[in-house]
């Protein structure tokens, strides 16, 4: 057995959309991103969304929109990825460590009001594995204190929390196309919003400032053949664009991204009720939406007091793990800002990823919880 975490579900639907922009020959940014975009904002029911080529760019650039003062301070859970807390440090700002709720992994509300002071400016929400943050409460805070709510979707297209979209609570959406992630396209990203005003800079922002829609808009009447190379930078830009190719994969993933979803809360299920027989590991979320359709989860996590052990065990029998996450604020590059978060490093310490994909079999899906059975008896 050789089991990997995560593996994209990728096939010919893919390299049918890729081939249609090789007969164009045009890889770069172009009409399939727009299409691709569309075809998101559709899905999603966003008024604007704008292909990048990561999450970690679109989170920067989402901050950046805002134009906050330097040293503002910006609210982040401590366990999440490095981009959540590195876009803050990109955009001149103080990331605030949050502690989590141990239950759900997510950002603990109780916490996130002692945090916030008269420099903070934005809170940043991660729907850790697809779990949902309580966004009631973060957007009932976020309007009280006037702060900005970015919500930072790397692990969830398509989850809900009490009936509404994961992503549309705040101000603006982050969405990953990563290799490991929901769904991907290569690397990817998408930033999205219902304020299109908002979000309408980050077109230029994404490629070094070039903005041709604008331009167009406001020079029509000059726009002509003999001026086509003509265009005006005005913004501080990056080069942070999608390209027509990871559009097309982007094309068909979406297409599938349903029936990703809905086979990843099958094998979820089948994991829950393994569980239920084997002493000493527990279920690391609630996966409270599993029974609503549209719930959309990312990773399937364990808790055990013998974690090590469990990654050591499993690696000789060919069972991938992980760690999700290290607290950031452990991390030598994050030690000076502010957060104590005791119950994060505590948590640390037992949680385990188990494998979790669209494609993994019930051949694999029991041999796992067999050998967790197994290592239960002998070490639990
Ligand atoms: C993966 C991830 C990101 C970054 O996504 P990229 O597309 O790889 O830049 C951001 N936030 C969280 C919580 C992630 O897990």
């Amino acid at each position: 057995m050789n089991i990997r975490l995560f593996k994209p579900s990728i096939g010919n639907e893919e390299l049918e959309e890729i081939e249609k922009i090789f007969q164009q020959s045009w890889l770069g940014l172009g009409e399939k991103v727009n299409e691709f975009e569309n075809a998101w904002s559709e899905k999603f029911n966003y008024r604007s969304s704008i292909g990048v080529n990561s999450a970690t760019a679109a989170l920067h650039l989402a901050l950046a929109l805002f134009r906050f003062n330097r040293g503002k301070e910006v609210l982040v859970p401590s366990m999440t990825f490095a981009s959540t807390a590195t876009a803050v440090l990109y955009n001149n700002l103080q990331p605030v460590f949050v502690d989590i709720n141990p239950n759900t992994m997510v950002m603990d509300i109780e916490d996130l009001e002692k945090k916030i002071t008269k420099n903070s400016v934005a809170i940043i929400p991660v729907h850790y594995g697809g779990e949902p943050c309580e966004m009631d409460k973060i957007i009932s805070i976020a309007s009280t204190k006037g702060l900005k709510v970015i919500e930072d979707c790397a692990h969830t297209q398509g989850g809900k929390f009490q009936g509404r979209k994961l992503g549309k609570w705040g101000d603006i959406g982050c969405y990953s196309f990563e290799e490991k992630k929901g769904m991907t396209t290569g690397d990817g990203g998408m930033l999205c919003s219902d304020d299109k005003d908002l979000i309408e800079p980050a077109k230029a922002m994404r490629w070094v400032g070039i903005d041709k829609d604008t331009w167009k808009r406001k020079v029509d009447n000059r726009f002509s053949s003999a001026n086509h190379w003509f265009y005006e930078i005005s913004i501080l830009g990056y080069k942070y664009n999608m390209n027509n190719l990871a559009a097309a994969i982007g094309t068909a993933q979406l297409k599938k991204l349903d029936n990703f979803n809905l086979n990843k809360i099958e094998i979820i299920k089948k994991y829950l009720a393994g569980l239920k027989n084997i002493k000493g590991i527990k279920s690391l979320l609630p996966y409270s939406n599993i029974n609503d359709g549209t719930s959309s989860y990312w990773l399937f996590g364990v808790k055990t007091q013998k974690r090590d052990k469990l990654i050591s065990y499993f690696s000789q029998k060919g069972i991938s793990t992980g760690v999700h996450f290290t607290p950031l604020n452990q991390q030598p590059l994050f030690n000076k800002y502010y957060g104590d978060t005791p119950i994060s490093e505590k948590i640390y310490e037992q949680i385990c990823t188990l494998p979790l994909h669209p494609e993994l079999t019930d051949v694999e899906l029991n041999y796992i919880l067999g050998e967790l059975n197994t290592f239960s008896g002998l070490y639990l």
